[in-house]
């Protein structure tokens, strides 16, 4: 059994631990294969859907306490960056071809992939 979960990006395992925070869900690992840094063991479920919603909305106001609230601009240009940059990592494992996000919120990283993927996505989990 693995320490951490698989990356979130390439799939491999065994990624390098980098910190632990409190203001992270689990500890911050890198993966040794693409570079992609995430939590590596999730120690809260913060899944829409498996829970009741009053809960869902009590764990995740407490995750966000300490963010400051930004101008709608600001957080959409923020978002931007950040897609981009997930964005530069996916092209250095696959430059091209279908993309497909699960949980694509607004669809922020959608516009920024159709730029170099067949890009589309489903706003939350695929039933089984
Ligand atoms: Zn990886």
């Amino acid at each position: 059994m693995n320490k951490f979960v698989l990356c979130d990006l390439c799939g491999d395992e065994n990624p390098r631990f980098v910190l632990d925070s409190p203001g992270l869900d689990g500890p911050l690992v890198e993966c040794l294969k693409c570079g992609f840094r995430y939590v590596g063991k999730r120690r809260a479920a913060l899944t829409f859907g498996s829970q009741k919603p009053e809960e869902a909305v009590h764990k995740l106001r407490a995750a966000n306490v300490h963010f400051r609230h930004l101008r709608l601009e600001e957080e959409h240009r923020l978002a931007l960056l950040n897609a981009e940059w997930r964005l530069d990592l996916i092209r250095k494992i696959r430059p091209a071809g279908k993309l497909l996000e699960i949980g694509c919120s607004r669809g922020d990283f959608l516009r920024v992939a159709r730029e170099s993927f067949d890009a589309c996505g489903r706003r939350g989990p695929v039933s089984t």
